[in-house]
């Protein structure tokens, strides 16, 4: 670590107290930074990289409210507004019960990086609660949305801050929100976006975080003449991310061969087919229940309970040549990296959001394989939710097919931005420098235009 780059996080952990991801996050991309911050003084001088990593406004507020049997609950919600250099503050909203302000200022961080290298003209921001809708009612769930969305509404705005969904939000978190927020503000904008069909949102949104990863691994196995054609993935989580990952999977010709939720995982050597990926998204979405389902209803599958405590993950130690982890972040430690290797693993897209810890990256990083950081491997999902402001700006829906074209040239865009970055900045190769500089330039040089605001 250079002295700069070990300055900066004593200073970071100095000032923002017990926020373990936050740190992990900017030191990954400091590390990369330093090769630009030699060759451009310009960005030291004007303390861009300490400027991007304070939030220019952070939002915490009460969420009460009471359920169906009269009893009353206190939530805390938040808003990170980290970057508007480029445009409005853009950024899902998690609702976990892990959620606190350094997980939620980790993913804002990263939002920023991610947001830019799309091309579209989008800010960084995250926000949340530690509302868990796990075996919630619909009711509890309404609620709860229409409470958080009672104090949120009179920070955000089409123009000011757009949020999307993440763990614990999705279509129908998405509608209650937004059937708040236009009755508080008595106006129809594109305010969220992961919006129903009928109702401002775009297709292939849904599909677009997971598809926009198989898409990533795709140019990235094509650097080596390669495609997804009969290749086993290793897919983790089974949520929107993982479910979509493992569609593109099999249209692409590859296997899925895992899903997993917060309580185990299943192996299903034979694959993850259409018939039963559509039971998953039954089981998931609509009866939510648990994926160890999964191997009661299918004959060979093995399930097996995840002990968080343990020192690594058995879902990483099965033969395969992809691995898509779409569940959380740290889901893959030193160890589990080693286990993918050894396992013949040489292509991993993240889906989730910086879900290999630092040691895990080194290890990627070291063996040389295809390695594609969250940043730029799920940037599918905003970037098809820009494309969702942009039609709700024209109000004009687009095709399915041009959804999917756009999200695909976007995917191939910041593949390319990486190799060519990475290479500008004598790393070829290494798509984590690729991804850092490629998605920092756009917003330091933007930051540098605006003066010190
Ligand atoms: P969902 O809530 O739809 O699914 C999350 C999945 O991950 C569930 O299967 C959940 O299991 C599992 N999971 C969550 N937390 C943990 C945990 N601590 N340990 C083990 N498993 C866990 O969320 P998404 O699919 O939307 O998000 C998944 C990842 O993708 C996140 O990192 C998110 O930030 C990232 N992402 C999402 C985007 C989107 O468009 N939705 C865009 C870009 C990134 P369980 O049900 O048991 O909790």
């Amino acid at each position: 670590m250079s002295t700069y780059v070990q300055d900066l996080m004593a200073e970071v952990k100095a000032k923002n107290p017990a926020e373990p991801e936050f740190y992990q996050a900017v030191q990954e991309v400091a590390e990369s930074l330093s090769l630009v911050l030699e060759r451009h003084p310009e960005y030291r001088a004007a303390k861009i990289l300490e400027r991007i990593i304070e939030p220019e406004r952070i939002i915490t507020f009460r969420v009460p409210w009471v359920d169906e049997q009269g009893e009353t609950h206190i939530n805390r919600g938040y808003r990170i507004e980290m970057n508007s250099a480029i445009g409005p503050y853009k950024g899902g909203l998690r609702f976990h019960p892990s959620v606190n302000q350094g997980i939620l200022k980790f993913l804002a961080f990263e939002q920023v990086f991610k947001n830019s290298l799309t091309t579209l003209p989008m800010g960084g921001g995250k926000g949340g609660s530690d509302f868990d809708p796990k075996g919630k009612s619909d009711l509890k769930v309404m609620r709860f949305c229409q409470a958080f969305m009672a104090e949120l509404f009179r920070h955000i705005g089409p123009d000011t801050d757009v949020p999307a969904g993440d763990i614990g939000v999705g279509g129908r978190e998405i509608g209650y929100l937004f059937g708040m927020y236009k009755k508080l503000r008595n106006e129809f904008t594109g305010v969220l976006t992961g919006k129903g069909l009928n109702w401002g949102g775009s297709l292939i949104r849904p599909e677009a975080t997971g598809y926009g990863a198989v898409y990533f691994a795709a140019e990235m196995l094509g650097t080596r003449k390669q495609t997804l054609e009969g290749k086993t993935c290793l897919v983790s989580g089974s949520g929107n991310v993982a479910q979509f990952t493992v569609e593109k999977i099999n249209q692409l010709g590859g296997k899925a061969v895992t899903l997993s939720d917060s309580n185990g995982y299943i192996y299903d050597e034979a694959g993850i087919t259409k018939e039963k990926l559509a039971f998953v998204m039954d089981l998931k979405n609509v009866r939510r229940g648990r994926i160890k389902e999964y191997a009661e209803k299918y004959k060979g599958v093995v399930y097996k309970e995840i002990d968080p405590k343990a020192d690594a993950n058995p879902l990483w130690d099965h033969k395969a040549t992809c691995a898509f982890p779409s569940a959380t972040q740290n889901e893959i430690n030193g160890k589990d990296a080693q286990n993918l290797l050894r396992n013949g693993i040489y292509c991993v897209a993240e889906g989730a959001n910086m879900p290999t810890t630092l040691d895990g990256v080194k290890v990627f990083l070291d063996a040389g394989i295809l390695y594609g950081p969250g940043k730029a491997a799920n940037a599918g999902g905003v970037a098809t939710s820009g494309l969702e402001m942009a039609q709700n700006s024209m109000r004009l829906p687009w095709t399915r097919e041009e959804v999917d074209n756009r999200l695909r040239m976007i995917m191939t865009e910041i593949h390319t931005t990486c190799v060519i970055v990475a290479e500008r900045f004598g790393t070829p190769g290494n798509y984590v420098n690729g991804a850092n500089i490629g998605g920092f330039l756009k917003v330091a040089d933007a930051m540098m235009d605006q003066g010190v605001v």
